[in-house]
C-alpha cells in the first residue's frame, strides 16, 4: 500500500509499536500493565508508537512513556480523533483510514507487543501474524499476556494447527510475556533471534 507523504521527526533508536484496548472500562491490572509498559520502553530508549488515543490502555501506556521522557509517535485516522480523544502531547500523525494507521504502525516499527485489548487489537495482531505467515514481514511479536488474558487465543492457533490449517512452526512466530519486566527483556534479546519461515506450501 503507498502512504500518502507524512512528516515524522527522525529517530535513531528502536521503536516498539504497542497493540491494546482503547476501551475504558478495561481491568485495572490491564491500564496498569500498560501505564507500566510506556514507562519500562521509554527507560530503555525505545519510542513507543501507537494508536494515537488518550483513551484506556492507550492513554496510560503513551501518558506514562511521555512522562519518563521517551519518544512516543501517535497515528491516529482523522474520523477516530474526537472519539479515541487524540493524545496531541506527542508526536502525533493524522491519517486517513485504518488501513494507512496500521501500514504506518508497522512501517515505524521494529517490534510489536501486543497487550490485552478487545476486538480492535485483535485485528490488528491477527493481521500481523497473517502477514508473518506469509513471510512479509520478520518482525517480533510479543504478546503481554496479563492475568493470562491471551491463552484463549494461543488455544485456538493451537487448534488450528492440530486441524492441518496451520503449520506447528508458526506456534513460534510470537513469543509470551507474563509480566512488562518480561516483555521488556525479550524487546531488548529480539534483534539476535533468528527468523523461521513459516510459508513452506
Ligand atoms: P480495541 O482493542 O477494540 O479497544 O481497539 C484498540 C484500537 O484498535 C483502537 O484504537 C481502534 O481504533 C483500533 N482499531 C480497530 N480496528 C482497527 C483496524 N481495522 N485498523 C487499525 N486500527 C484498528
Amino acid at each position: 500500500m503507498s502512504l500518502p507523504e507524512v512528516s515524522i521527526a527522525p529517530f535513531e533508536g528502536k521503536s516498539v509499536c504497542l497493540f491494546c484496548g482503547a476501551a475504558e472500562s478495561a481491568h485495572h491490572d490491564y491500564v496498569q500493565s500498560a501505564h507500566d509498559f510506556g514507562e519500562a520502553a521509554a527507560g530503555i530508549g525505545w519510542r513507543l508508537v501507537y494508536g494515537g488515543g488518550g483513551v484506556g490502555l492507550m492513554g496510560a501506556a503513551a501518558r506514562s512513556a511521555h512522562a519518563a521522557g521517551g519518544r512516543v509517535l501517535g497515528i491516529m485516522p482523522g474520523f477516530l480523533r474526537s472519539r479515541e480523544r487524540l493524545f496531541d502531547e506527542v508526536e502525533t500523525i493524522v491519517v486517513t483510514s485504518m488501513h494507512e494507521r496500521k501500514q504506518l504502525m508497522y512501517d515505524q516499527s521494529d517490534a510489536f507487543v501486543v497487550a490485552p485489548g478487545g476486538v480492535g487489537t485483535l485485528e490488528e495482531v491477527v493481521e500481523l501474524l497473517s502477514w508473518k505467515r506469509l513471510d512479509l514481514h520478520a518482525k517480533p511479536v510479543i504478546f503481554l499476556n496479563i492475568n493470562g488474558f491471551w491463552d484463549t487465543f494461543f488455544a485456538l492457533m493451537r487448534h488450528s494447527v492440530e486441524e492441518g490449517m496451520t503449520p506447528p512452526s508458526f506456534l513460534n512466530a510470537w513469543t509470551v510475556a507474563d509480566t512488562v519486566e518480561e516483555a521488556i527483556a525479550q524487546l531488548r534479546v529480539s534483534d539476535d533471534t533468528p527468523h523461521v519461515k513459516h510459508d513452506q506450501r
